[in-house]
């Protein structure tokens, strides 16, 4: 049995434990992972072969999020009635950044987002940029 690598007292013992995982403000629950569990310190550590596992679950949560933002920053847009030009010119740095925003080529900055999902609650506050 392995000693617990933290304290260096206590022996490790297996566990099934669920984790929550936060992206951007969204939660989701990574269930049923494999880890070793300190008793003494409680310490949690992955046991061989989860921390991958788990990776890979973050990974495609992240992926969901960011394909789910993409799409909200497309629909938001058009819902204020502005072009991907019109948008770059009151919003963006440079040229093309909501084609890029779209298309998953560059993440939305957050302050974006937010400030895109205001004006779609107030659209008549277009007005004042
Ligand atoms: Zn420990």
């Amino acid at each position: 049995m392995l000693t617990c690598p933290n304290c260096g007292i206590s022996p490790l013992a297996h566990a099934i434990r669920d984790m929550q995982y936060t992206y951007k403000g969204r939660s989701t629950t990574i269930p049923d992972l494999v880890v070793e569990h300190c008793a003494g310190c409680k310490e949690v550590l992955f046991a061989q072969g989860e921390q991958e596992h788990y990776g890979a679950l973050i990974a495609a949560f992240r992926q969901q999020v960011d394909a789910q933002e993409r799409k909200q920053v497309s629909a938001l847009r058009k819902a204020l009635g502005l072009t991907r030009d019109r948008a770059d010119a009151l919003f963006g740095d440079v040229p093309g950044d909501f084609a890029r925003f779209e298309k998953g080529e560059a993440p939305a900055p957050a302050a974006l987002l937010k400030l895109l999902r205001l004006l779609g609650k107030h659209p008549a506050l277009l007005d004042e940029l």
